[in-house]
């Protein structure tokens, strides 16, 4: 393996040129040491086991130095934050790196936490090492999951001082995705009437990323009607997972259908369907019950962008564009529907599935019984219903519904169970140890629970790991501050 230093970059996107984004150097943290490393992300880049034991990784991936061939950048995009346009927004604290070949096809590399780009407006260009933590923490859980996400390499770390609530330290993520390409950016271009941009960047993402749309009659209804449905299929796995995001704003929303940008997320323990787990978000506009019907919502925003890029009648052009973001409706009610079939062990398919479901969440949800637990303990349920029964509180309708759904359920039901019911998932208070120690300069914490999250599927062998929340969880609150 040559060294890191001699990677081959390509970097596609900076051929777009100036009016796309602002090359700048990342401002590097001083004096900088590892936090955290993902070896599945390495391996997804196809770097060697000894990766981050070469001092050039630690200097690149805190923003200290740069290697041949990078070309740092920050892009340029816009977007509606809470449903209002918020005007231009921007890569404030990331830097693109370019792009590395890799087994898995070419993956772009981006720091976040670099330092202030001409997009920060207000803000100091870093991130937290608490935030860092939970970025990196999540986006390798997802990825066990099989939900799809940005990944996130490693985390490097610093005693530089960072002002939020309090005074905490600086962390750089290093993310990779094949593409960080956000609704926005298709917004930004809209908005401002850069036509010719717009249509380049339609183009780009065409040619690089959705090629089987280049052939449509319509490419940007064909590319519309892609995300549309590599949306439906993340917000459905989100849900079938009890994942709230946070904050869905379309500067957030990913043109690859991956979970982009983690703040304020969180998986639910108490299952409420209108669980908001972003403390700024007062009104609830992501709750976790309003996250499809929000994607929804994006996918129109996204649409309004596309608008110029057709030809025609601009009002039947726009009934087409329309057309493509319904497609969001029936493929998330399907997904979701195959989602929950298989989280409950059913065989085949019948109309009635869906209110069995559905009436297995409402139990849920009058008991605010956890949700990972909840269907951890069903998949055993045939056998051992008690520890089931435990979790709810009206326990003769819980048995009226067992005793619809066990006919219902597929020859090994257990075993299917309890491969799509996850037994561990990133709860805030598991993060929030990770947390505490690192702050205390204990970064084992994190190593373990990668491991741990690694494995979403297996029972974990501290059995703290998959268990309820503790009291104390109840008081932990997650705001946008990262
Ligand atoms: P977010 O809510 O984290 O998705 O961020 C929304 C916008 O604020 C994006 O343009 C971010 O780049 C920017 N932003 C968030 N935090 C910071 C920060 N600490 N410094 C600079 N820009 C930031
Ligand atoms: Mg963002």
């Amino acid at each position: 393996m040559k060294p890191l230093e001699g990677l081959a970059w390509t970097n596609r996107f900076a051929a777009l040129g100036a009016d796309f984004f602002t090359e700048l150097p990342a401002q590097g943290l001083p004096d900088p040491h590892w936090v955290a490393r993902s070896p599945a992300c390495a391996e997804l880049l196809g770097w060697p086991a000894d990766w981050a034991a070469r001092p050039e990784a630690l200097a690149a991936l805190s923003g200290n130095a740069s290697w041949p061939g990078m070309r740092p950048l920050a892009t340029v995009y816009s977007g509606h934050q809470f449903g209002v346009w918020a005007g231009q927004l921007g890569d404030g604290r990331a830097l693109w790196l370019g792009e590395v070949d890799t087994p898995a096809g070419p993956q772009e590399l981006q720091l976040k936490g670099g330092g202030r780009t001409p997009y920060s407006r207000r803000g100091d260009g870093r991130a937290v090492l608490r935030s860092s933590i939970r970025e990196f923490l999540c986006s390798e859980a997802m990825t066990a999951l099989g939900v799809p996400t940005t990944r996130a390499l490693c985390i490097t770390g610093s005693e530089m001082p960072v002002i939020r609530e309090t005074v905490e330290t600086a962390a750089v993520v290093t993310r990779v995705a094949p593409s960080f390409i956000r609704f926005g950016h298709f917004e930004h271009f809209a908005h401002h009437d850069q036509l010719e941009a717009l249509r380049r960047l339609t183009a780009f993402f065409i040619a690089h990323h959705a090629p089987e749309c280049a052939d449509a009659p319509e490419p940007a209804v064909a590319l519309l009607k892609k995300v549309a449905l590599q949306t439906a299929d993340l917000v459905a796995h989100w849900q079938a997972v009890g994942f709230c995001h946070g904050v869905m704003n379309t500067d957030n929303m990913s043109m690859l259908g991956l979970t982009l940008d983690y703040g304020p997320f969180g998986f639910m323990d108490a299952f409420d369907p209108g669980h908001i787990c972003n403390h700024s978000d007062d009104r609830g506009r992501y709750a976790y019950a309003r996250q499809p019907s929000v994607a929804f919502w994006n996918l129109h925003a996204l649409a309004q962008a596309f608008v110029p890029l057709m030809d025609g009648e601009q009002e039947a052009a726009g009934e087409r564009l329309l057309e493509a973001v319904e497609a969001f409706r029936d493929r998330f009610a399907s997904q979701m529907l195959g989602r929950l079939r298989a989280k409950l062990g059913l065989d085949g398919e019948q109309p009635a599935d869906q209110a069995l479901a559905d009436d297995f969440l409402k139990l849920m949800a009058a008991s605010r019984a956890d949700f990972t637990q909840s269907f951890r303990r069903l998949s055993r349920a045939l056998t051992h219903p008690e520890p089931l029964r435990d979790l709810f509180i009206d326990r003769d309708a819980l048995d009226a519904w067992l005793a619809r759904w066990r006919p219902r359920t597929a020859p090994h039901a257990q075993a299917r169970m309890l491969a799509v019911n996850p037994a561990v998932v990133l709860r805030n208070h598991l993060a929030e140890g990770a947390i505490r120690a690192a702050q205390g300069g204990d970064f084992s914490e994190i190593d373990r629970l990668l491991k741990v999250l690694s494995r979403p599927f297996d029972e974990p062998a501290l059995p703290g790991d998959a268990a309820l929340p503790p009291d104390w969880a109840q008081s932990l609150e997650v705001s946008c501050s990262s």
